[in-house]
């Protein structure tokens, strides 16, 4: 029967290709076993697997008889490699053993779960660990440090209490800081904390070691479904059956004096890419200190401290033999992992210890410097640089940044924590961030500091402002992984959560006033800042360049303005896969005619309108085909319901009346005439091109006559592709394509030249999937309309899906948002099946997908499986699909 239980460190070696598995020992479990394996300073300890969880949190009952078995077996391995016992109070012995319990999902999931230091202290035990220690201090401050942890985390109980005790005993003594409380002051105090825990509990804080043991790691099971893990999970699209593996470790002590510390580190910067040790540490500290902000961190290196102005010695000054070994292990651990990693270490009595290492998170103008410099320095290839950046991240990139020239009225500067630029209103909690951004304002969260408890207000926001915490707090971290510009540690801001209104320098400012931040310098700007286009050389298109090179699928674009076509010919695509003709219908100077059109009471009425449409329509696809000089242009003709254009008001009613010479009466009723019940199924796409076929007349004729005129003009012939929106059966395609087939025979008769083009169709609706090897025989090219297909697919409008489909996806009843990521098992069903089809009776159709889908990496994946001929997206995706599109190439 395979282990559940599996130890690392302290010569600990197992040939189970398990132990060191993500999946079953967790990303921090198998890392650390790794990091033992190639000879770290690893605190030995042992992992439970993520199989122990899963079960325990499906079956809610006690821990089996064998699992507590292989614990106390694994419990033993660590006291043999440590020399102490867990629970041992004997003052002339080796001291009691003291263990971390942690959490460790497959993924790293930065401050999301739950951790216990110090377990396995009690009253006797304390005692104990003084006289082995001979340092009573660091025994009591252990001591007091594993209540509140243990009550927080396994008892439930507020941890403001006890900070509020330790605050209170400050004062009575006169402190500033933690560093003053001597042994005296932390006994006092434990005496407190657990006056206050039995308080609360109604019987005494645990004393049974093995009890603490095992309620540390049910708490962390259960921290797998806590409320901000599912919202984590949610947003990172982790799926809630992974579980948390456990682990359990001997502790060192960073807290032992001024030749103790601990720390973080990244072994490039995670902001920048840049090739520099990055990191903060504390002496005479614990693990969590750092992060949480409450003393403010040092610097690691010396170059970083006098860039800052910082006072307190770096590491590199402070303890320089510590920090020569760090430096080495970083070099280590990058040549192992060859990727920048994030650690964590504690240096317990000069002597270095390493307590995690992990791929890094890093902002996406960090992943592409790395990946591009990595390829560079031989540690990775191509290919890997290709597969290591995350697609969706370029949009970080692709985004405007500030006008370096525009005025700044600069509030304060601090800390660079996440880069990137972000104007919006001040909201001073999560929730009503959530709120208002949900009614569409664009807000930025400004906190004191940032904790779980944030996370969907991060989200919402466009940027993070924190008064506290350093470049590694759990704002920053969480904003660089979000993609969230963050400035940090800006200490010139005070909060009035009452008055709801703040200060910044001695500018006061309230919720809803604008701010703008720059993450990248630090700097918290009055108002709006103006913005300008993003860097496309570079890096940037280095890695471009190498997923050009390993894809298949072409990129295109859904464009239909010369701006868009610029945009996105700028960020590399080969065509536009949808230019939806409609949107020219709304422009100001043509929509009387459009409705004078619609509203025409017959076709003569209609052709009249119509023909003060063209030269505008013909206008448009002469820009268009410009633009494009000579790449492929799909051309959608008219889709929506004709209603969508109609005067809303009385005032356009009358002015349109007075125009077209018939009463106002007349007008609304044509109008009523046209009202729909469900016009998403209605009188729309190619059944107004067989019910009106003068409409699809006017737009294939402007069609043509641009492409011979922009074709006249030298360069590049254009061939244009005609598409022909909502088709269910092959008739409608065979009326409407030869409708256009006779348009162009007019036009290139009356211009005496012949050009190539093609006529298709979208395959946006479930018969039209299943009929696709006979809509074939009309269409030279299929495209898919994913957005169409996947509404008529599942029966969900997608602009009524937002008052259920969230709790849809949260319970796992779609993984994902169907509108957002294709549903492949559903949805994908019939694109596959179409594709299939439409081969079958023209071996060279062209396919495509137009839908958004066509910008998402997961479906991307899928249309390369597919083997579909491009991928079309809107311009700001085009670099996300090319990386993506090359991505799902390499498979
Ligand atoms: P997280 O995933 O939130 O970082 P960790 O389990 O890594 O949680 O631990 C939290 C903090 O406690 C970290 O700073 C870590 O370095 C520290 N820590 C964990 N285990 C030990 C240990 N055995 N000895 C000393 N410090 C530890
Ligand atoms: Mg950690
Ligand atoms: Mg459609």
């Amino acid at each position: 029967m395979a282990k559940s239980v599996y130890t690392f460190g302290g010569g600990a070696v197992h040939d189970d290709p398990r132990a060191k598995d993500k999946t079953i020992v967790g990303g921090k479990g198998a890392n650390l076993a790794e990091m033992a394996g190639i000879g770290l300073p690893v605190p030995p300890g042992f992992t439970i697997t993520t199989e122990e969880c899963v079960s325990y949190l499906q079956q809610g009952a006690d821990f089996s008889a064998a699992l507590r078995a292989e614990v106390a077996e694994a419990l033993t391995h660590i006291e043999r490699a440590v020399g102490k016992k867990f629970g041992d109070a004997d003052p002339s012995g080796a001291g009691p053993l003291l263990v971390s319990v942690r959490s460790g999902a497959r993924v790293s999931m930065p401050g999301m779960m739950d951790t216990v230091l110090n377990l396995g202290l009690n009253d006797a035990t304390v005692q104990g660990l003084a006289a082995t220690s001979g340092d009573e201090r660091f025994a009591w401050d252990s001591y007091r440090r594993f209540i509140q942890m243990y009550s927080d985390v396994v008892l439930g109980l507020d941890h403001g209490l006890f900070e509020e005790a330790l605050e209170i005993a400050k004062e009575d003594h006169g402190y500033l800081s933690d560093t003053e409380m001597l042994a005296e002051d932390w006994q006092e105090l434990v005496a407190e904390y657990k006056r206050l825990a039995e308080g609360e509990l109604g019987h005494p804080f645990p004393q049974d070691v093995t009890e603490q043991l095992w309620g540390a790691i049910r708490a962390v099971f259960d921290s797998w479904d806590s409320d901000r893990a599912k919202v984590y999970r949610r947003l990172n699209d982790i799926p809630g059956d992974w579980g948390t593996a456990v682990n359990v470790q001997a502790m060192v002590f960073g807290n032992m004096g001024d030749t103790s510390a601990t720390g973080v580190a990244f072994t490039r910067d995670p902001a920048t890419g840049e090739r520099s040790y990055y990191g903060e540490w504390l002496v005479n500290a614990q693990g969590e200190d750092v992060v949480a902000g409450i003393r403010t961190p040092q610097y690691l290196t010396r170059d970083a401290r006098l860039a800052a102005k910082a006072e307190l010695p770096s590491m590199e000054e402070a303890m320089p033999e510590a920090y020569a070994e760090l430096a080495a292990v970083f070099d280590l651990l990058e040549r192992h992992y060859r990727d920048m990693q994030d650690i964590e270490f504690t240096v317990e009595r000069g002597k270095l210890w390493m307590l995690q290492t992990r791929s890094g998170k890093r902002t996406a103008k960090a992943a592409l410097r790395m990946a591009v410099d990595m390829v560079g320095e031989g540690l990775i290839d191509e290919v890997t640089a290709i597969r290591r950046v995350d697609p969706m991240a370029l949009d970080q990139l692709l985004h405007p940044m500030l006008d370096p020239d525009a005025p700044r009225d600069v509030l304060t500067t601090a800390l660079p924590a996440s880069p990137g630029a972000a104007s919006g209103k001040i909201v001073l909690d999560s929730d009503l961030a959530e709120k208002w951004a949900n009614n569409g304002d664009k807000v930025i969260l400004v906190r004191v500091e940032t904790s779980p408890e944030d996370i969907h207000g991060m989200h919402a926001a466009q940027g993070i402002l924190t008064a506290r915490g350093g470049m590694t707090s759990h704002a920053a971290v969480v904003a660089r992984g979000m993609g969230r510009p963050c400035v940090s540690g800006a200490a010139a801001v005070s909060i009035d959560m009452g008055a709801r209104s703040l200060k910044i320098g001695d500018r006061a400012l309230k919720e809803g006033d604008l701010i703008t931040l720059d993450g990248s310098t630090g700097q918290v700007m009055a108002g709006l800042v103006p913005m300008i286009e993003p860097e496309l050389a570079g890096d940037f298109g280095t890695l471009m360049q190498w997923a050009d090179k390993h894809r298949r699928m072409k990129v295109r674009t859904n464009a239909e303005t010369p701006e868009d076509c610029r945009m996105a010919l700028a960020f590399g695509a080969e065509g536009i896969g949808l230019c939806r003709t409609e949107h020219m219908f709304f422009d100001a100077g043509r929509i009387m005619a459009v409705r004078e059109m619609i509203l025409a009471d017959d076709e003569a009425g209609r052709r009249r309108a119509l023909a003060k449409l063209l030269p505008e329509q013909r206008a448009d696809f002469v820009e268009i085909f410009t633009a494009m000089a000579g790449l492929p242009c799909t051309i959608r003709l008219l889709d929506p319901p004709l209603h969508e254009f109609l005067p809303q008001r009385d005032e356009e009613f009358a002015e349109l009346a007075a125009d077209v010479g018939v009463s106002v009466e007349h007008l609304k009723r044509r109008a009523e005439e046209l009202h729909e019940f469900n016009p998403m199924l209605g009188h729309r796409g190619c059944r107004l091109g067989i019910t009106f076929p003068e409409i699809y007349e006017m737009q294939a004729r402007a069609i043509f006559e641009a492409a011979c005129a922009v074709s006249s003009k030298g360069g590049d012939p254009v061939v244009p592709e005609v598409m022909i929106p909502l088709v269910a059966t092959r008739k409608e395609l065979e009326i409407l394509r030869s409708l256009v087939d006779r348009v162009a025979a007019e036009v290139f008769a009356e211009q005496g030249r012949t050009l190539e083009y093609l006529v298709g169709t979208m395959i946006e609706l479930p018969r039209a999937a299943l009929m696709a090897g006979e809509i074939a025989e009309e269409a030279r090219f299929f495209s898919f309309g994913t957005n169409d297909l996947t509404q008529t697919t599942l029966g969900v409008s997608r602009d009524d899906a937002g008052r259920f489909l969230a709790p849809y996806v949260e319970q796992g009843i779609y993984p994902r948002d169907p509108f957002v990521t294709l549903d492949v098992d559903g949805v994908g069903q019939l694109v596959r099946l179409a594709a299939e089809r439409g081969r079958a009776t023209r071996p060279d159709i062209k396919l495509g997908i137009c839908g958004e889908h066509g910008g998402d990496p997961a479906s991307i994946r899928f249309c390369e499986e597919v083997g579909l001929d491009y991928v079309s997206a809107s311009p700001y995706r085009v670099p996300i699909a090319r990386l993506a599109a090359a991505q799902a190439a390499l498979g």
